[in-house]
């Protein structure tokens, strides 16, 4: 492990002018989950460590339009059991529960959660090829083992999967965060925050880096809305999604009003299946509809190797977690 400097930040000034003096060459801290196993891998080189634990980014609360504001550094478990997600986004408290550990989840926060970095297994080993490692340096994974890899949103650059099960559930509700750096604040809608691999796959996400995440804003819940998230993984727990979805539904007299949905664990960023969206609404809440949209979602999948198994596994979770979703619809 190489060494680097370590500071603690006071407030979200002095977090910021940190990255800004570092010319972005620094890297923040929250639970450190995954920012401390690739420093030990030497995947990540901060010069320096910004610790953040000491920032006023700990609250959860309704705002006056409905919506919920997360701080940053909410733990993954705080935010799974509180009483305003709980009762308003289970969907988000579901899918934060099937991640991780219970001590990873204690430690894990927010913004850390949307940051995480991929799993791919040659990214993670500095003697293998990885464009988004080492920008222009080729990609082991596209002719290697890419049984866990993506199928959605991929390229000939990268083909790497994003990790969350909580960024899936944020897909599916909406959400914007809110960015803090040297010249004040802005927002983006989570939708557009991380980005498709295309040529330049060390490109992640439209956070500059000098900027720092304060906050997630969930939209206003879906009126009368029933969710469901479903994992599929190798084992039970403690183990990353092959396959995963992400469904709100309303139904009107048997006829879907509003739809969501989301994939996971087979696309290169939080998946959000707009089309599949588009194609149940005003549809009758049947199995049919629920197996027309999965096709949808899987239409522009592109398997590799080893991963093709993946579409099948994907388009029935979609279907689970459309139909227990109606279910949790009809019973509310
Ligand atoms: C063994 C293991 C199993 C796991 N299983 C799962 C799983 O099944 N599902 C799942 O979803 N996740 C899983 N994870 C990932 C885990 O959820 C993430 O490691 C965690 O959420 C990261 O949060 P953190 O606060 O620890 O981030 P950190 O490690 O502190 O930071 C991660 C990155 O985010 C940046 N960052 C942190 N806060 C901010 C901020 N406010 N603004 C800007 N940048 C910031 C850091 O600089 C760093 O680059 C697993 C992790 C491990 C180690
Ligand atoms: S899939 Fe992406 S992360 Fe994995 S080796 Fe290829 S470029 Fe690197």
């Amino acid at each position: 492990m190489r060494s680097f400097a370590f500071s603690s930040a006071e407030n979200i000034e002095q977090a910021v002018s940190a990255q800004s003096d570092n010319a972005g060459e620094g890297a923040y801290i929250a639970g450190g989950t995954t920012l401390i196993d690739l420093v030990k891998l030497d995947v990540m080189r901060p010069a320096q460590v910004i610790d953040l634990n000491g920032l006023p980014l700990k609250e959860v609360e309704q705002l006056d339009d409905g919506r919920l504001r997360i701080g940053a550094l909410v733990s993954n478990t705080d935010l799974a059991h509180h009483p305003l997600v709980t009762e308003h986004y289970p969907l988000l408290s579901q899918a934060l529960l099937s991640g991780a550990s219970t001590q990873l989840r204690n430690m894990a926060t927010t913004a850390g959660n949307i940051m995480q970095r991929t799993r791919c297994p040659y990214f993670r080993d500095v003697a293998a090829a990885c464009n988004k490692r080492e920008p222009g340096s080729g990609c082991d994974a596209l002719e290697g083992v890419n049984r866990m890899h993506a199928l959605l949103g991929t390229s000939e650059h990268c083909i790497a999967t994003h990790p969350s099960d909580m960024c899936v559930a944020m897909a599916a509700l909406g959400a914007t965060l809110t960015l803090e750096g040297p010249n004040g604040s802005r927002e983006i809608a989570f939708g557009d925050f991380h980005r498709l691999p295309m040529d330049r796959p060390d490109l992640e996400h439209e956070l500059e880096p000098d900027e720092l995440i304060t906050h997630i804003t969930l939209d206003t819940p879906v009126v009368g809305g029933g969710s469901h998230y479903i994992k599929l993984r190798d084992r039970a727990s403690y183990e990353f999604a092959l396959a995963s979805a992400a469904a709100v539904v309303a139904i009107e007299d048997g006829v879907i009003r509003d739809a969501r949905l989301a994939l996971g664990g087979v696309a290169t960023k939080p998946w959000h299946a707009v089309e599949a969206e588009q194609a149940l609404t005003g549809q009758p809440a049947s199995n049919e509809s629920f197996e027309e949209a999965a096709e949808i979602a899987l239409a522009e999948a592109v398997s590799r190797e080893h991963n093709a198994f993946k579409a099948p596994l994907a388009r029935q979770a979609i279907v689970r977690a459309l139909k227990h979703a109606t279910q949790a619809a009809m019973n509310s």
